[in-house]
């Protein structure tokens, strides 16, 4: 048994460890960066592409649409074009 092996082998799982608790820190960073500039533009109220109006879809948490988005009958706000705006603010 190579007992030189196992303080190696430890450490480099310590390393791996470090680095993806460092990744983790850091996507939680961005993301919560992400969503605060999502929430702002929500707080305006307004789609920042067309103007329209939003609404938050509840088949997601934090998913918000412009109104003018969705297909033809399904669409809140059938005026102007359509427009594929969206966000996350979770
Ligand atoms: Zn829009």
């Amino acid at each position: 048994m190579n007992t030189n092996s196992a303080p190696a082998a430890k450490s480099l799982r310590s390393i791996a460890r470090a680095e993806k608790a460092a990744a983790r820190k850091a996507h939680a960073e961005k993301m919560a960066k992400l969503h605060a500039a999502a929430a702002a533009v929500v707080a305006t109220g307004k789609c920042p592409e067309c103007g329209a109006g939003i609404h938050r879809n509840s088949s997601m948490t934090g998913w918000w649409q412009c109104d003018r988005s969705g297909s033809a009958s399904f669409r809140r706000d059938p005026s102007g074009a359509h427009c594929s705006w969206q966000t996350f603010t979770a």
